[in-house]
């Protein structure tokens, strides 16, 4: 069974505040997340704020613990030190609505090295210039927007994240440290309803969604 890596770090800067530690009707998001997927994984390492982990620790004996790091790819690999497991899913807990369909399509990894939930883009895509006048349209077809959770051989995105260390390369998910060093990344649909919790108004979404969760 694989390991699951969940990323609680980081301090929420464009949300203003420590988004991931939000609650509902009592619970942290994450802990309603995790109580979906929980027997899906071996081990659950939870990735958070050194200011955060004794208290995290007392209240969830059950888990493994890794510092987060200054960008989310320090967080990741610092997890990656805690997991035993040949699969490892990584996932954002800013994300706190996705399904466990989406946790079982990431961890059923097949042939690939890494597999990730994508989306089509549905909006028009533009850039757009620092002063906001446009510069271009970009043509939206084959382009996709990413979510996690993102499911990888451990081995292969233990390599990778060392490469992108030693190269000093910095990316906004894992998959594209694999893409770096030439490995098989395979994608599967991913879900609108997986929202990420970046900004105050996303949070208003999301409770929105939460109470009607089990449709999704
Ligand atoms: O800030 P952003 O929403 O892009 O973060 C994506 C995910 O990465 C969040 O779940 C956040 O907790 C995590 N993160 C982290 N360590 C950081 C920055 C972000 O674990 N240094």
């Amino acid at each position: 069974m694989p390991s699951l890596i969940l990323l609680l770090g980081g301090k929420g800067k464009r949300f203003g505040g420590k988004k991931q530690f939000l609650t509902f009707e009592g619970k942290f998001l994450f802990e309603l997340l995790l109580k979906r997927i929980e027997d899906l994984f071996t081990e659950i390492v939870l990735v958070a704020p050194e200011e955060d982990l004794n208290w995290l620790k007392d209240r969830f004996p059950q888990f493994k613990f890794a510092k987060s790091g200054k960008e989310r790819q320090f967080s990741v690999y610092n997890g990656l030190k805690e997991v035993t497991q040949e699969v490892v899913v990584v996932h954002d807990g800013a994300r706190p609505l996705a399904g466990r369909k989406l946790f079982e399509e990431a961890l059923n990894l097949g042939d690939c090295d890494g597999k990730i939930p994508v989306i089509p883009l549905r909006d028009t895509v533009k850039e757009v210039s620092p002063e906001g006048e446009v510069i271009r349209t970009i043509p939206r077809e084959g382009l996709f927007a990413v979510q996690t959770p993102q499911g990888f051989k451990t081995e292969v995105l233990k390599e990778c994240h060392g490469r992108a260390l030693e190269e000093n390369f910095l990316g906004t998910d894992d998959a594209v440290l694999l893409e770096r060093c030439q490995k098989r990344v395979c994608t599967f649909g991913g879900k609108v309803t997986n929202l990420k919790i970046t900004y105050p108004e996303d949070w208003e979404i999301a409770k929105c969604l939460l109470r009607s969760l089990e449709k999704y």
